[in-house]
């Protein structure tokens, strides 16, 4: 799958399923090695991070939970910035270490938004994993702890990721063609 056409835009692959897989593979040894012992609680941003958590958590080797919640920040392919809260944290987080599972970390906004609210749910250590990192949109003086793959500023779907809706089921990292 070289190109595809989603509604009226061209996509080209720019990362493999392959890519995709050994990017994750790095992410989830390192968790495992850095929480051992942290009984950690990880929260899967939905939607765009399905895919990415479940491929994550097949390859997390340590005593953990998951939990999903959902966020709106986004239409079309300029980021509104506004971050809004669909489906809440129910369980209690005091005292624990927690990994947010995101898709993509691009202006930053949504992650902070979502890093608040887990340590006003008493969570004592907040950690993001995030398949993919824009360094160069990103307006936080702040690194996701464990980065699947940096990206430059283009707009990008699948593996998770949606334009208007489509695309999240396709495999692989397929980027924007600018016309
Ligand atoms: P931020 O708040 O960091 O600017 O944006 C975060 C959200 O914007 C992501 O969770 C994702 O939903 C959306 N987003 C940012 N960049 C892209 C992109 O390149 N493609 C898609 N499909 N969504 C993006
Ligand atoms: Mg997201």
């Amino acid at each position: 799958m070289a190109r595809i056409k989603i509604l009226d835009k061209t996509f080209e692959t720019t990362y493999t399923e392959a890519d995709v897989l050994s990017a994750i593979s790095r992410v989830a040894d390192k968790i495992s090695k850095d929480l051992t012992d942290k009984d950690p609680v990880f929260v899967c941003v939905l939607n765009g991070a399905f895919m990415f958590a479940a491929d994550l958590m097949k390859r997390v080797n340590i005593p953990s939970q998951i939990s999903f919640v959902k966020l709106a920040s986004y239409s079309g392919t300029q980021s509104t910035g506004v971050t809004k809260e669909l489906i809440g944290l129910n369980e209690s987080l005091v005292g624990k270490t927690v990994v947010i599972i995101e898709d993509i970390v691009d202006t930053g906004i949504t992650i902070a938004n979502l890093m608040e609210q887990v340590r006003q749910k008493g969570a004592t250590d907040v950690r993001v994993a995030t398949l993919l990192y824009k360094p160069a949109s990103c307006k936080l003086n702040w690194t996701p702890e464990y980065v699947g793959i940096e990206i430059p500023n283009d707009f990008i779907v699948g593996y998770g990721l949606d334009y208007d809706g489509y695309g999240r089921n396709i495999p692989e990292i397929m980027t924007l063609v600018k016309e």
